[in-house]
């Protein structure tokens, strides 16, 4: 039994003060694993006032010294990868390939995040005859949200990028993860930046996460969740004007040409589909096939989903693991029922427990054929391993499908033609496009359009997202006599 009792402010951990205590499951057994005392509104005023006064020197450190900070997290994120590792498969059930991905990610994002700063240049000048200078400013003290799904990854990700701006920072990782946001604390606590650059508050969304919100101390949020969430986050911001980064839901369509090999598309279209148990804002739910193509795409897939190990995600052959919590479990089960309700074929898995895992929230791994984009199983983000297929007549049409969405995060592109592929990808909604891919380049801007969210993570872009630019202009008189 594990006991999570602290919030991190001001370079020390310190008791929680928020008034719940709650249970901490292990969704692959349901049994109680630990018991954690959420932070409460003082934490999070008492985490934004230390960050406030960090701020300043902070905000005046060199590129040299926060490219050091970055270093001295890496090299702390990768001695404690293994906890971050064990931590992520027993609270939050992720199959442990994935928990070690995870857990290299965490450590990796500190190096991603120094590399862009190394070559950035945050003076540059502009205008006319060489009268003004942008100068490219820490904005302040930013919020950093992170949702249940990606506990570590998120809160290092975005930390690497506020430190690499200058930026001191107040982090709220989910209610749903305080092993894992604990684990994570303990190794950026043993990074020994100087007190105040990283507080961590893990308490509710609707209290801690409110306050940071609101609190007119703090000058930038960057959030990453559910897009509902995201709108309560951009309507608290605008009082204090606050800069926001949202990284929102996903609905991401695959789209497999009509001139694709389907030895090579199904099995990465299947990958992105059912990646991190389903659980992923990137998951490619919505897999498009030629109508000509659609019987023999079907039963590839029905063979490849029927093999997918689902089980104990300390087994290096699971691929699926459980979904997080009953309320999860409980989603997923809803829109497979809907789907049936609606009228798409059932092609593998269904409703109910996989055989012989009755406990744990593990689901089936479930396809759907026949999927119409009016569906409610096409529409919305089911966050789990549920995979819609959809036939299409035209290349027209599987652009005007996938773009038929509320979402816009990320979509993949199968072809043998990359031109063909590149045509297809400028076309689509979608912050990012993945042709004949599935892994991310993370030195590149992610991020989503339409209700997938405001704003670009990592690389130049992610840099500058927690920059704000100063514009210096000197008169002419001034600029003669230099
Ligand atoms: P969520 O929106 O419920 O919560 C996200 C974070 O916001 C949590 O830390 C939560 O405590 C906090 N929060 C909740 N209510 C709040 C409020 N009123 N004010 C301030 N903070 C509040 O999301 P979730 O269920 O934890 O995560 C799943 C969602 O996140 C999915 O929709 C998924 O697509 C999305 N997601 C998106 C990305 C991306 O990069 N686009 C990545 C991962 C997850």
């Amino acid at each position: 039994m594990q006991t999570i009792d602290q919030s991190y402010i001001e370079g020390a951990f310190v008791p929680a003060t928020g008034d719940e205590v709650v249970n901490i499951v292990n969704p692959a057994t349901e049994a109680v694993i630990g018991r954690a005392r959420l932070a409460g509104l003082d934490d999070a005023r008492r985490a934004i006032d230390a960050a406030m006064r960090a701020q300043a020197a902070f905000a005046r450190t060199t590129k040299v010294e926060r490219l050091a900070m970055l270093e001295r997290l890496q090299a702390a994120l990768l001695l404690h990868a293994d906890a971050i590792r064990d931590a992520t498969i027993e609270e939050y059930g992720g199959p442990v390939s994935r928990a070690r991905w995870v857990a290299n990610y965490a450590s990796q994002c500190f190096g991603d995040a120094a590399r862009t700063l190394a070559s950035y240049e945050f003076e540059r000048p502009v205008g006319m005859d060489g009268a003004s200078a942008v100068a490219m400013e820490p904005v302040g003290v930013c919020g950093l949200f992170a949702p249940w799904n990606s506990t570590a990854g998120t809160m290092c990700s975005k930390l690497a990028s506020a430190v690499a701006a200058g930026c001191a920072t107040v982090l709220k990782p989910s209610e749903l993860s305080p092993i894992q946001a604990h684990v994570v604390t303990r190794a950026l606590h043993d990074a020994g930046l100087p007190p105040g650059i990283v507080n961590v508050v893990t308490g509710r969304g609707a209290d801690v996460g409110a306050e940071i919100g609101r609190h007119a101390g703090v000058a930038k949020l960057s959030f990453t969740g559910s897009t509902p969430t995201g709108k309560l986050i951009a309507r608290a911001a605008v009082d204090t004007m606050k800069r926001v980064s949202l990284a929102l839901t996903g609905k991401s369509a695959s789209l497999v040409l009509e001139d694709a090999d389907l030895d090579t598309a199904i099995p990465l279209a299947i990958g992105a589909a059912f990646m991190n148990s389903g659980q992923a804002c990137v998951a490619g739910t919505r897999l498009l096939i030629p109508r000509n193509r659609i019987a023999d795409a079907i039963e590839r897939v029905r063979v490849a989903v029927s093999a997918l190990r689902v089980g104990d995600p300390r087994d290096p052959a699971t691929v699926i693991g459980p979904m997080v919590n009953r309320a999860q479990f409980d989603r997923v089960q809803h829109f497979i029922r809907r789907g049936i309700e609606q009228g798409a074929t059932l092609v593998v898995g269904g409703e109910g427990r996989p055989e012989g895992l009755e406990r744990g929230w593990f689901v089936r791994p479930t396809v759907f054929a026949g999927v119409r984009n009016d569906m409610d199983i096409a529409r919305e983000e089911i966050f789990g391993p549920v995979l819609s297929l959809v036939a299409f007549d035209s290349e027209d049409e599987a652009v005007a499908i996938a773009n038929d969405s509320a979402y816009g995060l990320q979509a993949y592109v199968f072809s043998n033609d990359e031109d063909r592929a590149l045509g297809v990808a400028a076309r689509l909604q979608a912050g990012t496009v993945l042709i004949n891919r599935v892994a991310p380049d993370l030195l590149s801007p992610f991020g989503g359009v339409k209700q997938s969210g405001v704003g670009r993570e990592f690389g130049v872009l992610g840099l500058e997202a927690f920059l704000e630019p100063k514009t210096i202009t000197r008169s002419p008189r001034t600029l003669k006599s230099m």
